[in-house]
């Protein structure tokens, strides 16, 4: 499939304030004029599964049905996954165990469902990790370092047109120590941190890179609901060019038509939303 390929990097919990503060290297891509950002509403609940599915689906929970963490069902088709696949593309992703659920098998088998390569299904490439009996004390692995890396392995190996790179260590430690804190905010400019050495490398291999969160994280380490802090996050477009900050909030749901536009690939009915990237925000767009 010779079209743009993307990244989409998915920080979890990160909420839209402690990122524009934190995420020094993303926001020297906006200051340059090589990167766009938007503040982005989560769909409700303000929960991982809802989230993930929405991203890809560009449909509400309500719509979708995976309104809690807590199932063990697949996403419904269409979502970017599998519009990248039946386009003839190939998809990957470096992901926490609900991704793999929603978008390579159900129920997630802590072996075999661990790696996939090569496979049939919506994922073609597939890295995937758990957080199973993480503690306060050591909430944060996988470590971004390897995250990051997976994903430039994979590039390498396999260029896959789709690539999703999700990063749960800040959820894990903003439960554990709450938004308010040294070791919250310590994470999220550390995952900046591994995106400076990374971001580099995949757009010099021809990636488009987006960068956003499922959700936001209460000062006393929560979410679910629309509680200050829970449901705004950031979303980036490393476009190049032409960036800066642009004014209001968009829509989550806006997420799985901007990737498949970029793609060049059809947008489905059930994604509603218009994308992002083929907007025009002439009045409000500051370099
Ligand atoms: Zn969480």
């Amino acid at each position: 499939m010779d079209r743009q390929k993307v990244v989409l990097v998915m920080i979890d919990a990160l909420g839209d304030a402690v990122a524009r503060a934190q995420c020094g290297y993303l926001m020297s891509l906006v200051e340059a004029g090589q990167a766009r950002l938007w503040s982005m509403q989560s769909v409700l609940p303000s929960l991982s599964m809802p989230a993930y599915a929405s991203l890809h689906t560009g449909t509400s929970p309500a719509e979708h049905g995976r309104v809690s963490n807590d199932l063990e069902a697949m996403a419904p088709a269409p979502n970017v996954f599998s519009v990248v696949r039946e386009a003839g593309g190939t998809t990957a992703a470096v992901a926490e165990r609900l991704y793999a659920l929603l978008f390579n098998a159900a129920p997630f088998d802590d072996v075999e469902h661990l790696e996939v390569t090569d496979g049939p299904g919506w994922v073609t490439h597939g890295r995937f990790y758990t957080e199973v009996r993480h503690t306060r004390f050591n909430p944060s692995m996988p470590g971004d370092h390897d995250i990051c890396n997976s994903a430039s392995l994979l590039i390498r190996r396999h260029r896959p047109d789709y690539l999703l790179v999700h990063s749960a260590a800040a959820d894990s430690v903003g439960h554990a120590f709450g938004a308010d804190s040294f070791e919250y905010r310590h994470q999220i400019w550390n995952m900046d941190n591994e995106l400076a050495l990374a971001i580099p490398v995949w757009r010099a291999a021809g990636y488009r890179v987006l960068v956003t969160s499922d959700h936001g994280m209460s000062a006393e380490g929560r979410h679910g609901g629309a509680e200050e802090g829970m449901r705004q996050v950031p979303f980036w477009d490393i476009c190049g060019g032409h960036g800066g900050e642009v004014e209001g909030a968009v829509s989550q749901l806006a997420v799985a038509p901007t990737i498949l536009d970029l793609m060049g690939l059809p947008i489905p009915p059930e994604m509603r939303e218009a994308p992002l990237v083929s907007r025009t925000y002439p009045a409000t767009l500051a370099v």
